[in-house]
């Protein structure tokens, strides 16, 4: 009856993993993508960030190598070079989503596809297509500025293509996106400011971690304004960017304004309230927990629903709807303790209940354990940063409710760190188990 038992709109890394496993299970499947297969985390995210990323880590490295016993003489930083070297994988990854889809037998259609019925999407060039089922997953979008002159400005979406390297950036915004890009261009030699509306950064995290970042982004200098919303970015002659803020300091001159002050969701213009489907006031799809919108043919899972935005959650839904779906199987996904991690300099990384959302929730049961320590490789090199984990345990038996870390490597650790979370462990388990020194982890099961 139809041409397809699923049309997924959208190729990222929730729309891909959904198809994938949908053909696996026996349907058969088109999926449409108007840009680039793979998504904001391949394309214009998570993927290319930790890129530059790592390229942020070598000014460290370069600058610690002395005390190492290495004479590095004058090291230089490309942007050019980082920049096209970073898109050049960006391709290949591309091409490697695009053979996936291929070999498991997806039908990729390279077009912006609207909705125009409960089982018919429209392609851009006109081509009406029918589907038992429809999936979207067109991901997040991010927010732009508000005021005037806020053409000026770019979002995460344009940065990893800059011309030149900006001499002075200012990013806006206190979330992963503006902390991450800050410490990365900080370390590229950029001098930066981060300006937020509120004086709290990373709301979502245990805010003594996050104090200790501004503790260390103030001591590296880079400059935070904080309570500072945007009034008006100018553009002068010459191109620099005079940008006035809400706190009644002086206007600033920046080469680059960088807005990540959140994402919203990817909905407008598909024609989704048109068929009946229903978005909250942010524009996310609203679905039940086997991620069924308010049609019943269509479904939607990832950033586009407005959850938890991030890419393993997005691949989770995608798969558990194929499984429910198309697999005989319907499952729905836990939401609960996934860890998380800011790639800031240092990381921070966390999984599970902050200690205020402990003691809210289980009283005075709570237990904090802290170790705030100066990493081996900062004692040799003479860097005074400390490192800083935190465990926060509920219950008599002080099962293990949330481990929050800043530190080096800390985005590597917490994987772990989150097995023993999930699984339910106390902080017994973790007092049993014998140290790997020297090491950072080791602080783990040594917290006192
Ligand atoms: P976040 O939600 O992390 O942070 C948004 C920031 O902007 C907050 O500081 C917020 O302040 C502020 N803000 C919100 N609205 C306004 C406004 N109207 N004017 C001024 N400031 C405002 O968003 P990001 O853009 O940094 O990232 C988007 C999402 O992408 C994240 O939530 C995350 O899920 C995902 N992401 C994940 C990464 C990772 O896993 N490492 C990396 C990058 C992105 P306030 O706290 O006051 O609301």
């Amino acid at each position: 009856m139809f041409d397809y038992d699923l049309f997924v709109i959208g190729a990222g890394s929730g729309g891909v993993r959904a198809a994938r496993i949908s053909t696996s299970h026996g349907a058969k499947v088109a999926l449409a993508e108007e840009y680039r297969v793979g998504g904001t985390c391949v394309i214009r995210g998570c993927v290319p960030k930790k890129m530059l990323s790592y390229g942020a880590h070598f000014a460290e490295d370069l600058s610690e190598a002395e005390s190492f016993g290495w004479d590095i003489e004058n090291p230089v930083f490309h942007w050019d070079r980082l920049r096209d070297l970073v898109q050049k994988d960006i391709d290949r990854l591309e091409g490697l989503y695009g053979e996936t889809l291929g070999s498991h037998d997806v039908t990729l259609i390279k077009e912006r596809t609207t909705v125009i019925g409960p089982n018919e999407v429209q392609t851009a060039s006109g081509q009406k297509i029918t589907a038992k089922t429809i999936l979207v997953c067109t991901g997040g979008w991010p927010v732009s500025a508000s005021c005037e002159g806020a053409e000026h400005a770019i979002t995460s979406n344009e940065i990893f293509h800059l011309e030149e390297q900006p001499k002075r950036l200012l990013v806006v915004g206190g979330g992963y996106i503006a902390n991450e890009f800050a410490g990365i261009f900080h370390a590229f030699g950029s001098e930066v400011t981060l300006a937020n509306r509120s004086d709290v950064l990373l709301r979502s995290y245990d805010q003594e971690i996050v104090g200790r970042l501004i503790e260390i982004s103030k001591s590296k200098h880079m400059n935070l304004r904080l309570n500072a919303s945007l009034e008006k970015i100018e553009k002068l002659d010459g191109g620099s960017l005079k940008v006035s803020f809400s706190d009644g300091g002086d206007a600033a001159i920046f080469d680059q304004v960088l807005v990540a002050t959140g994402r919203t969701p990817n909905s407008k213009g598909l024609g989704l309230e048109d068929v009946g489907v229903a978005l909250d006031k942010y524009g996310a799809i609203k679905v039940d927990e086997y991620n069924q919108s308010s049609v019943s043919s269509i479904y939607a899972v990832g950033d586009v629903t407005n959850r938890v935005q991030l890419t393993p959650v997005a691949i989770r839904e995608g798969h558990a709807f194929a499984d429910t779906v198309f697999g005989g199987n319907p499952r729905t996904i836990s939401y609960d303790n996934i860890a998380s991690a800011v790639f800031s300099s240092p990381p921070i990384a966390s999984v599970g209940m902050t200690e205020e959302q402990a003691r809210d929730e289980y009283g005075d049961s709570v237990n904090v354990y802290r170790s705030d320590f100066r990493p081996m490789k900062n004692v040799v090199s003479g860097r005074m940063e400390r490192g800083l984990y935190k465990m926060v345990t509920a219950g008599d038996n002080e099962k293990v409710v949330g481990i929050h870390m800043i530190g080096p490597e800390s985005s590597e650790i917490i994987q772990a760190a989150a097995v023993c979370v999930v699984a339910g462990l106390t902080k017994a388990d973790f007092d049993n188990t014998v140290a790997l020194h020297p090491s950072m982890a080791e602080e783990l099961v040594l917290l006192k």
